[in-house]
C-alpha cells in the first residue's frame, strides 16, 4: 500500500516504513533512550511506520516544556481573544488536511474511510466553538456583605494537563480535551494509544504550523504502563483528560488521586438501544444497526444490548438479522465497506473469547459468531456482524463491554421492565429509545440511568452537547458550554477600600 509523505521534520521514510518523531517543545524528538515501536495496518496486518516508545525520561522533558510554556514566553501573554485565533487557523489547517488525517486514521485504525472523513472535517468544529468561548469566560463581581471592600473571581487556567486517549477515535478524543483546554489557556501533553499514535503526531504538525508557541502542545508516545503513568503521577501535572478503559481508568484516578489532581474519566458502556412495539420500525432498525456494527461495534457507546417489547420481538430481531446480513466487510480504505478490521490483537482475541462465553452461557447464535476469512478480508483479523438471541440481561454478553459487533438481544415486557433491565448495568454511558409516544420519550429519558439519551436516533455527537458517563462509565464530562470551566479553577480576590484597617484581632 502507498502511504502519503509525511514532512521530513515529522517523520522519515525508509523503504516501507514511515518513522514518525515526538513534538516536545516545539521539536521533533525521538525517545530519550531512542528506542521505537511498529505501528500496524489492521487491514494488511502489515507495519507501517515506526513510533517512538517514550518512557518516563520522555514524560520528564514534555512535561518541563508543558509547564515552562504555561509559566513564560508568549503563550501567558496572549489575550484569550488572540488565543481563540490560532484555534481558529488550527481548525482551517485541520480542514485543509482532513484528507490526509482521515487516511492516516484509516491505515493505522482501520476505521471506514467513510467514518473517518465524515469525523475529521467536523473536528474543526470544536477548535471553532471554543475558540468563540476562549473570551467568554470570566468571573463575576459578588455583592459582598462587608463594607469598603470590594471581591470578584477570576477563572484561571489549571496549567498543565495531561490528555490520554483511547485507539477508536483517537484524534476526535483529542479535540474534546485540547480544544476546551487551549482556549482555556492552559498547556497539554498528549498521549494517544499506542495502537494508533500516527495521527496525533500529524495533528501536532498542523499545532506548530498554526503558531502556536513551543510547549504549548506536546505530543508523546508509548505504552501506558512506561510512559502514561509518569505523565499521570507528574507533580506538576494539574489535570488528566482520560478516554480508555474502566481498568485503566481506575488506575490514572488513583494515581492522580495521590497527586489531588482533577481528573475526566470517559470509560466504557454497555449501552441498551430500546425497541417499543409503537416504533418505526425501519427507523428503529437503521439505528440499531448503526448502533453495533457501524465503527464494527468499536465504539464506547455501542448499542450492545438490544431491548426489543415481547409482542414485537421475533419479526423485529429477523430484521435486524436480516440487515446485518448484508453488510459489507472489506477494505476500509473502500468507500463501500460497511464494517472493517478488529483494530487489535488483544481486542480480536478479547471479542472472540466473549462469543465463547455467550455460547458457554445458553444465548442463541443468530448471525455470525465466527472470525470472516474471505478474501474482502485481506490480511485483517475480521468477525463477523454478530448476534445473540435469548439472552438474559444476568448473563456475561449483557453485563460486561466487548467493544466489537456483538448484539445481545433481550426482550421485555413493558415500561417498567425496559427500564428495569436497561439500569441493571454497572455502565451509564448511553441509550436508545425508538417509540413514537412523546411521553415515553420523555419519561423514559428521565429514567434511564445514562450520560446520554437518543430518541429515535442513535451515536449522535456534537462540540455542543455534553459528553459522559455515569455510574462506571466514567467521571465527569466533555463537550458543550460548562466543558472549558472545567479546565479553569475559581480565585476569590479582596479588595479593602478602607482608609484604615480595623481591629487586626477579629475577623473580617
Ligand atoms: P485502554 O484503557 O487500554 O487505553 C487507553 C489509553 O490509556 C491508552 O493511551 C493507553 O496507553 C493509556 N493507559 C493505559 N494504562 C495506563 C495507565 N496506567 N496510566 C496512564 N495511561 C494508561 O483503552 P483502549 O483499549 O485504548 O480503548 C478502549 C476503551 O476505551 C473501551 O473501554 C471504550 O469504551 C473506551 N472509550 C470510552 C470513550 C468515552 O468517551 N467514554 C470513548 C472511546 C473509548
Amino acid at each position: 500500500m502507498n502511504h502519503t509523505m509525511s514532512t521530513p521534520s515529522v517523520a522519515s521514510q525508509s523503504s516501507d516504513r514511515t518513522h514518525y518523531k515526538m513534538y516536545i517543545g516545539g521539536e521533533w524528538v525521538d525517545a530519550a533512550d531512542g528506542e521505537v515501536f511498529d505501528t500496524m495496518n489492521p487491514y494488511t496486518g502489515r507495519a507501517w511506520a515506526t513510533i517512538p516508545r517514550g518512557r518516563a525520561a520522555d514524560a520528564e522533558r514534555a512535561v518541563a516544556a508543558a509547564k515552562t510554556a504555561f509559566e513564560s514566553g508568549d503563550w501567558p501573554k496572549l489575550t484569550a481573544t488572540n488565543r481563540g485565533h490560532l484555534l481558529r487557523r488550527l481548525a482551517d489547517l485541520i480542514t485543509e488536511s482532513a484528507e490526509h488525517l482521515a487516511r492516516i486514521e484509516v491505515i493505522d485504525n482501520g476505521k471506514l474511510i467513510n467514518e473517518m472523513l465524515g469525523q475529521v472535517r467536523y473536528i474543526p468544529q470544536w477548535f471553532h466553538y471554543f475558540a468563540g468561548l476562549a473570551d467568554k469566560v470570566q468571573g463575576a463581581v459578588i455583592p459582598i456583605d462587608k463594607p469598603e471592600t470590594l471581591n470578584f473571581t477570576r477563572r484561571e487556567p489549571l496549567g498543565v494537563c495531561v490528555a490520554i486517549t483511547a485507539w477508536n477515535s483517537p484524534l476526535l478524543l483529542a479535540a474534546y480535551k485540547l480544544a476546551p483546554g487551549l482556549a482555556a489557556g492552559n498547556t497539554f501533553v498528549l498521549k494517544p494509544s499506542e495502537f494508533t499514535s500516527a495521527s496525533a503526531l500529524e495533528f501536532a504538525k498542523l499545532v506548530e504550523k498554526a503558531g502556536f508557541p513551543p510547549g504549548v502542545v506536546n505530543v508523546v508516545t508509548g505504552f501506558g504502563a512506561e510512559i502514561g503513568e509518569p505523565l499521570v503521577a507528574h507533580p506538576s501535572v494539574a489535570k488528566v483528560a482520560f478516554t480508555g478503559s474502566e481498568i485503566a481508568g481506575q488506575r490514572v484516578y488513583e494515581t492522580a488521586a495521590r497527586g489531588l489532581k482533577r481528573v475526566t474519566l470517559e470509560l466504557g458502556g454497555k449501552s441498551p438501544n430500546i425497541v417499543f412495539d409503537d416504533a418505526e420500525l425501519d427507523n428503529a432498525v437503521r439505528g440499531v444497526i448503526s448502533g453495533i456494527f457501524a465503527a464494527t461495534g468499536q465504539t464506547c457507546v455501542a448499542g450492545s444490548r438490544l431491548l426489543v417489547q415481547r409482542s414485537i420481538y421475533e419479526p423485529f430481531i429477523d430484521r435486524v438479522v436480516a440487515f446485518a446480513r448484508t453488510a459489507r466487510m472489506g477494505d476500509p480504505l473502500d468507500i463501500r465497506t460497511q464494517v472493517g478490521p478488529i483494530t487489535t490483537p488483544p481486542q480480536y482475541k478479547k471479542v472472540l473469547d466473549y462469543i465463547a462465553i455467550a455460547k458457554a452461557e445458553g444465548a442463541t447464535c443468530l448471525l455470525g459468531g465466527k472470525p470472516a476469512t474471505g478474501p474482502e478480508c485481506g490480511e485483517g483479523q475480521f468477525i463477523e456482524p454478530t448476534i445473540f438471541g435469548d439472552v438474559d440481561n444476568k448473563m456475561r454478553i449483557a453485563q460486561e463491554e466487548v467493544f466489537g459487533p456483538v448484539l445481545a438481544c433481550i426482550p421485555f415486557d413493558d415500561y417498567e421492565d425496559a427500564i428495569a433491565i436497561a439500569n441493571d448495568s454497572p455502565y451509564a454511558l448511553a441509550a436508545g429509545v425508538w417509540t413514537q409516544s412523546v411521553r415515553r420519550a420523555m419519561t423514559m429519558s428521565e429514567r434511564l440511568q445514562a450520560g446520554t439519551v437518543w430518541v429515535n436516533t442513535y451515536r449522535a455527537v456534537s462540540y455542543m452537547s455534553p459528553f459522559g458517563g455515569h455510574k462506571r462509565s466514567g467521571v465527569g464530562h466533555e463537550n458543550g458550554m460548562d466543558s472549558i470551566l472545567d479546565y479553569t479553577k475559581i480565585k476569590s480576590v479582596w479588595i479593602n477600600t478602607a482608609r484604615e484597617v480595623p481591629d487586626p484581632f477579629v475577623m473580617r
